[in-house]
């Protein structure tokens, strides 16, 4: 079978999940398979595919018929023009989060920040994006081991090696203070959990839930954090689209920042 035709059936199979993005992901599923750069595709019509490059982009296809994201399929994803490699032990980085990538970026440049601390790390796509493009000292954590390994993974992946890895329920095994404190907690309320997107329901539930208003961590994190900033520091938090009232609540000192969508996104405090 010729590109073209594979990929006009396999556009049209995955709409009933993929919806408007069944077009972007019908071209990544087959340029995955075939190894093929997104920008020969275009070009590329005439190809005639092998019977077992079409029995993988099929069997591709079934799983991602279930629901199941591409991203933990293709095992990698990218953040702020880094790839990183993804698994079912971490959330799979949104671009939401590249707002309070690009906010930390700002102030380490501004302040001359030279330690981070990271928690609720997942993947360590935000430390280690900061310790790459940022170039500071980073120490990452995460409650799970499988996240501490993936971060290691992706660190070494992408030639991050001034980080130092800690397994921690948010600041129980943490020693020192940091210059700038990132995390991206856990902030789903039980609404949104119910309501959530089939895609979501094969992320990890430990990475999403916040308790029944979303709130528990950042209620534990206002209580702790002073002690592991330096005098000078800052801390920023991931929050979700309605919760900037109940952060300026908790954190009087916060500044509430929108990211490209227009919503509430980051508290800056
Ligand atoms: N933004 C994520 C979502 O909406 C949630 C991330 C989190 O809980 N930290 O799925």
């Amino acid at each position: 079978m010729t590109l073209f035709k594979l990929f006009q059936s396999i556009k049209l199979s995955l709409e009933p999940v993929a919806k408007e993005e069944s077009t972007q992901q019908a071209r990544l599923i087959i340029c995955h398979v075939i190894k093929m750069d997104m920008a020969k595709f275009l070009l590329s019509y005439d190809l005639k595919l092998s019977e077992s490059e079409q029995a993988e982009i099929n069997s591709i296809v079934e799983k991602r018929l279930t629901g199941y994201p591409l991203q933990y399929i293709f095992g990698t994803h990218d953040f702020f023009g880094l790839e990183f490699l993804v698994n079912e032990s971490a959330l799979i980085p949104r671009q939401d989060t590249e707002t309070l990538v690009e906010i930390a970026l700002n102030q380490i440049k501004q302040n001359g920040y030279k330690t981070i601390l990271d928690m609720c790390c997942g993947s360590g796509c935000i430390c280690i994006t900061l310790s790459v493009i940022g170039n500071v000292h980073a120490t990452l954590s995460d409650i799970s081991p499988d996240c501490i390994d993936l971060s290691q993974q992706n660190a070494k992946k992408l030639n991050a090696s001034n980080i130092d890895f800690i397994t921690s329920d948010l600041f129980k095994n943490i020693t020192g203070t940091f210059d700038l404190i990132t995390i991206n907690p856990p902030y789903l309320t039980k609404g949104d959990m119910d309501n959530r997107q089939t895609e979501t329901t094969f992320e990890p539930e430990i990475a999403l839930f916040g308790g029944t208003d979303g709130l528990d961590f950042y209620r534990r994190i206002a209580s702790e954090y002073k002690s592991f900033l330096n005098s000078n520091g800052t801390l920023l938090l991931e929050i979700g689209a309605e919760q900037g009232e109940a952060i300026k609540k908790l954190f009087p000192n916060s500044q509430i920042v929108k990211d490209a969508n227009g919503v509430d996104r980051v508290a800056v405090i």
